[in-house]
């Protein structure tokens, strides 16, 4: 039987790390249940357990990671999900709330080349960390792409500097919050396609094949993800493209490590049908099985489209 969240393992958090003490919300801690074990909802967990809260992390799945989940098959261990890391000190913080270096207990290691594309004509492109290697790899297929790429790139970093430096850690719980937005999303024109943005600046068809491929990466379709999707050029340029040494599986183990160091309860196999509201305040969270988890605050970082069909209704039900 499930643990409750008031009931929740709350070993003691490292001495050594300010920012834990420097939240501490009250003597009597406040509890929050975490709904989803992939990365946001492991980030979220911790970064929650850091400000003094007492955590739950649940999933429905037997391991945490979600999408990054591993599987053996044949005596090769796979990656069912992420594989690349093109953001690694999102990693890297999640560890030092807790005093600890990320490095200690997983490699991150700098990729070079990023990308190898075999073509069907049997050619090769290299898509590498130096800008020189890459436009030397770009003029061997079309030498004025070489310029078109400098100004994919300078397109990408304004994506960028809106989509990820302003936005992405900006909360859109109100309507007025997205139309806000969309003066700066008709500026970087998202209404066109990854491919439609890419295809202006590269004309080479393989070239242009080999620029479009991010979307590829979260299963999306370049021809209709949207081009704010785009800014992933530049943020490559910016931090570069990392391997997890041993898979991003040995991530995984990394952070569950931490999660259990730092006293996140983590509950497995259990799938959440309901977030309980009260006066439309979140109060806690029923499993299938009908297992009510009582918390202060419910974070649910299951898959957002069920979530927010559900809102409609009162109640959230993480599908
Ligand atoms: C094939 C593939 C390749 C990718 N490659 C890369 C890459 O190389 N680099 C990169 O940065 N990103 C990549 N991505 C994207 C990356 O995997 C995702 O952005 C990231 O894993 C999403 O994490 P998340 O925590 O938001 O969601 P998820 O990982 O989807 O986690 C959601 C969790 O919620 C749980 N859940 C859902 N409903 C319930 C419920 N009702 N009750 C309890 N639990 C529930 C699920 O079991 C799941 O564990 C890739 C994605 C895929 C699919």
């Amino acid at each position: 039987m499930p643990d409750q969240v008031g009931a929740a393992s709350t070993a003691p958090l490292t001495s050594n790390s300010p920012r834990i003490s420097d939240h501490r919300i009250s003597d009597t801690p406040k509890s929050v249940l975490v709904i989803g074990a992939g990365f946001g909802g492991i980030a979220s967990a911790l970064r929650m357990r850091a400000r003094g809260y007492n955590v739950t992390l649940i999933d429905r799945l037997d391991a945490i990671g979600g999408r990054a989940q591993v599987f053996e098959r044949g005596g090769f261990r796979h990656d069912a999900g992420p594989t690349v890391i093109t953001a690694p000190f999102l990693f890297d913080e999640l560890f030092a709330l807790f005093g600890e270096r990320r490095e200690d207990h997983v490699e991150f290691r700098a990729l070079d080349p990023w990308y190898r594309f075999y073509f069907h004509t049997g050619e090769q492109f290299d898509y590498r960390p130096s800008i020189e290697d890459t436009n030397e790899e770009i003029r061997r297929f079309s030498p004025r792409d070489v310029t078109g790429y400098a100004k994919l790139l300078k397109v990408s970093k304004a994506i960028f500097d809106i989509g990820f430096v302003k936005l992405a850690d900006k909360p859109f719980t109100k309507l007025t919050d997205m139309l806000a937005q969309i003066p700066s999303l008709l500026r970087l024109q998202s209404y066109h396609s990854v491919a439609g943005i890419v295809h202006k600046y590269i004309k080479h068809p393989l070239l242009r094949q080999a620029f479009s491929i991010h979307p590829l990466l979260v299963g999306g379709n370049p021809f209709s993800t949207t081009s704010i999707y785009s800014l992933i050029h530049y943020l490559e340029r910016r931090w570069g493209v990392f391997f997890a040494m041993g898979g991003t599986g040995k991530l995984v183990a990394a952070l569950d490590g931490l999660l259990r160091r730092s006293g996140v309860h983590v509950v497995l196999g259990q799938d959440i049908a309901q977030i309980d509201l009260d006066n439309g305040r979140a109060i806690g969270a029923t499993t299938l099985a009908g297992q009510f988890y009582p918390a202060d605050k419910v974070i649910c970082n299951a898959d957002p489209p069920h979530r927010v069909q559900s809102d409609a209704t009162g109640a959230c039900a993480p599908a």
